[in-house]
This record gives structure tokens, sequence and C-alpha cells, in this order.
């Protein structure tokens, strides 16, 4: 079976590519090793009664000029609205990831997107580069000499914990009702709608490299797909070292991925509460001084930096009646412990600890319970180190550093958190790893 294009992983940024190209009237593959779609855009049971979306609790919104591609207009309304200033900073950055995606277009068809695309009297693109300005305003807003230790200490932002992303991200909107699971299921509904074939429980195990480049993917149970071009949703790490035979790959490529880092230390605490609690909006806690040097130990915890956020106070379909579901978003947690892994035993004691921080809010009676660690995120979504961000958010990682849509292998294309698109929004990296395609495709064919 030959297809136009084989995308893996059937999260937001699988999702909305295909939905792009099957637009298009591209014949479209998307692969998931999972039996339900979404990735993180997920909202399931986790105590009989009680949902939750296990991995983020806001998701940020696609920017508005991307959504009438994929025919989803309507997603828009269940977000919160996002500030003329931070619109303005993302159209810019936006606008320079596109154009890098459209370079070989033929000049009518980037003019045709451009008009469609750009928020309203927003230049097109920055003449600047972009990495400079991010950089500058990193320096006035740390208003300190030394903006990397500025960054790396304490919190700018206590929701991001330190991330220099605070800046530049989107500020962290919502979905209504449903859960971020909403967002997952409108974008899967697109894809279908478009004509993509989703198969589920369809694990990638290697793509497959023809003499022209990507051509198709090789399942794990043996199924062999062939496809002009390939869209990898998996971070840089992931999709150049274990996908590929690594004799197969310039040394170039080997070598950045090899060198890409990854940051661990984020871990998720999901209550279900018997009643709500006596606030209805996020509190941070911040970390106890021990903090960092256990988390440098392979130490649990005494007294992590958390983010206490009554998720069923904004989305009351989350919990059953009379119930609430409280989150708790724990960071520095060490991905293993000196002594081995996160035993059942050490989770509940991390779990323990965590309340006890708490008790000044007089919590209600707590009804069940669940962990998610680093390692269970790695395990469920497939991510190196199961950092949600695609690596570490270090300036040199960050933005135009991060890897863009094409890759060195001709055929092959990045989408996912890791590459350039990645923090612009929900599916922005999909959309924009299917956009290069697309304009690769139709400037091959002279269109
Ligand atoms: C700094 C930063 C901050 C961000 N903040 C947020 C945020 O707070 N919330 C948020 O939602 N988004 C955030 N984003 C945006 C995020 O990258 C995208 O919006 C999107 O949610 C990620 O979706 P995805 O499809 O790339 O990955 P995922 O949701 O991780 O989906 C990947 C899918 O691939 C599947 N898979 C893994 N391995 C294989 C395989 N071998 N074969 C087949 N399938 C496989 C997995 O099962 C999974 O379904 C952020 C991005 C960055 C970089």
């Amino acid at each position: 079976m030959r297809y136009d294009v084989a995308i893996i992983g059937a999260g937001a940024d699988g999702l909305a590519a295909a939905a792009l190209l099957a637009r298009a009237g591209r014949r479209v593959v998307l692969l998931e090793r999972a039996p339900q779609a979404g990735g993180r855009c997920v909202t399931s049971e986790f105590v009989p009664g009680f949902l939750v979306s296990p991995y983020a609790d806001t998701v940020p919104s696609p920017p508005a000029p991307l959504l009438p591609l994929l025919g989803l207009t309507h997603l828009l309304e269940d977000f919160a609205p996002v500030g003329a200033d931070i619109m303005r900073r993302r159209g810019r950055a936006l606008a320079r990831v596109l154009e890098a995606a459209l370079a070989p277009a033929p000049q009518s068809l980037w003019q045709r997107l451009k008009a469609t695309l750009f928020v309203q009297d927003e230049r097109p693109w920055p003449g600047a580069d972009w990495a400079d300005q991010s950089i500058a305003a990193l320096r006035a807003h740390a208003g300190q000499n030394d903006w990397r230790t500025a960054l790396a200490g304490r919190a700018i932002d206590p929701e991001l914990n330190g991330s220099a992303m605070a800046l530049f991200a989107a500020p962290q909107s919502r979905v209504r009702r449903g859960g971020v699971g909403a967002a997952g299921a409108a974008l899967q509904a697109a894809a279908l709608k478009a004509g993509a074939e989703l198969r589920l429980e369809a694990e990638v195990a290697e793509i497959l490299l023809l003499r022209s480049g990507a051509g198709g993917v090789l399942l794990a149970d043996g199924t062999r797909l062939e496809a002009e071009a390939v869209i990898s949703t998996l971070d840089f790490k992931r999709t150049f070292l274990a996908l590929f035979r690594w004799s197969d790959l310039p040394p170039g490529v080997l070598r950045a991925a090899g060198a890409w880092r990854m940051s661990q230390g984020r871990a998720r605490l999901l209550l279900a509460l018997a009643a709500p609690p006596g606030f209805s909006k996020p509190i941070f806690v911040s970390a106890g001084e021990e903090a960092l040097s256990q988390f440098r130990h392979g130490v649990p915890p005494s007294a992590p930096a958390m983010l206490v956020d009554p998720v069923s106070a904004r989305d009351p379909s989350l919990a059953p009646d009379g119930g609430a579901v409280v989150t708790l978003t724990l960071s520095g947690i060490p991905p293993r412990l000196f002594d081995g892994d996160w035993t059942q035993e050490k989770r509940e004691t991390l779990l323990a600890r965590a309340l006890e921080r708490l008790a000044p809010l007089k919590l209600p009676r707590l009804v069940g319970a669940a962990t998610v660690l680093p390692a269970d995120v790695e395990q469920a979504l497939g991510l190196s180190g199961g950092d949600l961000d695609g690596g570490e958010l270090a300036p040199d990682q960050m933005l135009s550093f991060r890897p863009g849509a094409r890759t060195a292998v001709p055929g092959l294309y990045l989408a996912g958190p890791s590459s350039a698109a990645g923090p612009l929004g929900l599916g922005v990296a999909g959309l924009t790893a299917a956009l290069a395609l697309m304009a690769d495709l139709s400037a091959r064919s002279g269109r």
C-alpha cells in the first residue's frame, strides 16, 4: 500500500498535519501506537466518576488564523482570549517559522497563504533576527547582566517554574468543558472528516530509508507502509536515535540529536476529592530550601514546588455531583532515584508529603489519587525522558535554535514539541511540517 504521507503519532500535531494534508487531497496514513488518538490531549477517568487530563490541564490555543485550514474555526471559542501584545509576538514568531517552511514554494502559493494566515496589521515577518530579539527581551525582563543565571534560578512565572517560555508562549489557555481531551477529539474529528486514515495500536519501529530519502515506515508488527514522505511528531532525539539505523544517518544529524538535551523533573498528582476545595483559582506553593539538592541527589523531595489547580472549578464536567478534581503539578522531581525506580511505596510517600504541605488549605476528604511521573509520561507518550516540552528550555534550545520542519533526511519532516513551531500553540508544529511538505511537493511539480 502506497501513501503520499505517513505521519508518526496521532497527538495534536499529527492530527493537525493529517487534517491539513488530507484536506489538500493527499493520501495520508496516521500511525499511533496507543489504543486511542490525542497524545497528551486526552481526558480520562482516573477514579470511578472522576475525570482528568493526566499530562496537562491547559493547552495553548492554536493561533486563530490557522484554524480555518483545519475547518475548526469553532474550536477557538473554547479558549480564553489572548492579549494583543502576545498575539503580536506569536504572530511574528509564527510568521518566521512559516516563512522558513514555505521558502521553496512558488511565490503565488506563499502570497496566498500569507494573505490568509497573518493577524491583521501585522507585518508578515520581522526585519531583525527573531532569536536576537528574543534574547534582548529575556535580558530586559531579567533586568540583570547575567540573564542565564536569572532564568535558571527562581521562577519568573510560577506555573512554568523558571521557564523562559513564559515570555513567549501564549498564556496558558483552557478548554472549557471536557478537559484538554475535547481539543484532541476536535482535531481527530477534523482529520477523519478530511479523509485521513487513522491506525491505532500501530507502533512505528523504523523509518524506511530509500535511495531518495524517507520512503515509508516499518511497524513493530512487521507491516511495511510505503509513502512519498514521512512526518515524525516524536521528539528530535527519539526520531533520529530510535527510528533509524545510526550508520544510515549523516554524522551531523547523529551528533545534533545526541547532543540535544531533554529535561526531566515534572510530576503530576491527581486528586479526587469528596467535596470542592475552598479555593477556585490555582495556587503556587514554592519549594523548600533542600529541594534542589534533593533533586540533584535523586532523593524524593520533602517539600516540592507545586501548582495546585482546582480544575473542576472551571470545568464541572470533570467531577461527579458534589465532588472535585484538583491537580498538583510538581517540579524538581528526580526521574530516577539514587536507589532505583519510583516504587509504589515511594510514589505514596511523594503523595503524602505533598498533601502534608497542603494542610493549611484544609482539603476535603480524598476519594482516590493517581501519580504521573516522568517514566509514566515516557511510557504513555513515547517522549524521551518524559519531557513534555521536547527538550530543555535553555536559551540555546529555544525558538529558532530548535530544529525546523525540514530535516537532513530528504522526505522526512519534523513536527512535535522539539521543533521550532512546537511552543507556538496546539498543533502548530504539525501544521508547519505539513505546509513545508506541500510547498516542497508543489515546488517539485512546478506548480
Ligand atoms: C515549551 C513548550 C511548551 C508547551 N506547552 C504546552 C502545554 O502546556 N500544553 C500542551 O498541550 N502543549 C504544549 N505545547 C505544545 C505542544 O508541543 C503541542 O501543542 C502538542 O500538544 C504536542 O502534540 P504532539 O502531537 O506533538 O505530541 P504528543 O501529544 O506527545 O503526541 C505524540 C503521539 O505519538 C505517539 N507515539 C509515540 N511513539 C510512537 C511510535 N513509535 N509510533 C507511533 N506513535 C507513537 C504517542 O502515543 C502520542 O500519541 C508546548 C510546547 C513546547 C515546546
